[in-house]
């Protein structure tokens, strides 16, 4: 247990004794966390108007697959907010990996990949998780690897059990810088 966890108090001291669920910690007995320490991260679609669907499909495949961090459409007070346009860079998340940041969807890979995929896997990127091109279709995060005839949106159980790690009881680690990552989807 090392220092830094102090400073998050009650929340943290409820996480690290949660291995001792149901026991006792220290001769005193500690409560499970309550299934509302779960994160939010609020997004707005306003600047994405045009796949507002799509973002919200891919959001809610999300929440269907973790627990941990929930993901919830807001007008205002957004952390995350999805934006379109052309970029012939293609589309990019910019983003700490904390719920952080902006998903920019480039219409020029909109026109040829499945949006919800699109939108699924850059949001895999604000929930922490990194690119793998080489993955199959079944894989989120293999993006433009397998190709436009690859229509899957839903992380598989993997990813899945990844972002769960991540935002264990709804606690993720302090949020560095951004970063911009690009898609590779072939193009043209
Ligand atoms: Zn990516």
């Amino acid at each position: 247990m090392s220092r830094k966890f102090v400073l998050s108090g009650a929340i943290a001291l409820a996480v690290a004794a949660a291995p001792l669920a149901g026991g006792v910690a220290g001769g005193v007995a500690v409560a499970a966390p309550a299934p509302s320490a779960a994160a939010t991260v609020y997004y707005s679609t306003s600047g994405a108007p045009s796949f507002r669907a799509a973002i919200n499909a891919g959001a809610a495949n999300w929440n269907r697959a973790v627990t941990n961090v929930k993901l919830v459409e807001r007008s205002s007070g957004a952390s995350l907010r999805y934006v379109e346009g052309n970029d012939p860079r293609g589309s990019y998340a910019q983003t700490d990996g904390h719920g952080n940041g902006t998903i920019f969807i480039d219409y020029t890979q909109a026109r040829q990949y499945d949006n919800t995929r699109i939108t699924a896997h850059e949001t895999g990127h604000v929930l922490g998780l990194p690119d793998h091109y080489s993955g199959p279709c079944s894989e989120l995060m293999s993006g433009g690897g397998p190709g436009p005839s690859c229509h899957n949106a839903n992380p598989n159980s993997q990813e899945a059990s990844r972002v769960q790690q991540l935002w264990a009881n709804g606690i993720r680690a302090a949020a560095g810088p951004q970063q911009r990552i690009y898609e590779k989807m072939p193009v043209g």
